[in-house]
């Protein structure tokens, strides 16, 4: 049988690597945005984290690993799988919680603005930071021990920024320190949504 030329090779080549892109292209406009999330490019996946597991295991997918973890995991990390968990007064826990140890990193998760701050008089969230990102999404953070040093409200953070603390203050009592993480796709008055499907979870967290 005759060979292909060396021109005709790289014509095979050529075309072979254009429609492999092209089914990559084809995947990625087929994908359906993200609520709230269409302007925000994948997060990478951090070394020694897993999106998998949890996403897999909630029946969520899609979303996996668009929100980094908002809270440096050592040495403590054991998060609660307890979105819309029923409390006091009807209301519906509007976040997860992540148990940690006092003064344990917090971090802005996305390039925004401190739009709402409250602080250790605020009977349930205690000290609390509200981040607005630039796509509109609105992640809320409480419980904090302390706020970083030099931030304000209305001050522009960067994603991976240490914002705070984590604390008991609010309602948790005494000694149960930890992370009360939302996210509103919509902003801030919007319905809260399952943070733990999305999150970029460190391997060295456990989900219970
Ligand atoms: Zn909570």
């Amino acid at each position: 049988m005759q060979q292909p030329s060396r021109a005709s090779r790289r014509t095979l080549l050529v075309g072979t690597v254009a429609s492999v892109v092209g089914c990559v292209c084809a995947l990625a406009t087929r994908r359906p945005p993200a609520v709230g999330f269409a302007a925000a490019a994948p997060i990478p996946i951090e070394r020694g984290a897993t999106v998998g597991a949890p996403a897999r295991r909630l029946g969520l997918v899609a979303d996996a690993g668009r929100i980094m973890f908002p809270m440096g995991p050592s040495p403590r990390c054991d998060i609660l799988d307890n979105f819309g968990d029923l409390r006091s007064g009807g209301r519906r826990h509007e976040g997860v919680d992540i148990l940690a140890t006092l003064g344990q990193e917090v971090y802005a998760v996305a390039d925004g603005v401190l739009v709402n701050q409250a602080d250790a008089s605020a009977s349930l969230s205690g000290n609390a930071w509200g981040l607005t990102a630039g796509d509109g999404t609105y992640f809320f953070y409480a419980h904090l021990s302390a706020f970083a040093a030099g931030l304000e409200l209305g001050d522009t953070v960067s994603r991976g920024q240490v914002i705070g603390y984590v604390g008991d203050t609010g309602n948790p009592g005494p000694g149960n320190y930890h992370l009360h993480f939302e996210v509103h796709p919509g902003g801030q008055r919007a319905p809260a949504i399952d943070p733990l499907p999305l999150l970029v979870i460190p391997n060295s967290c456990s989900i219970t």
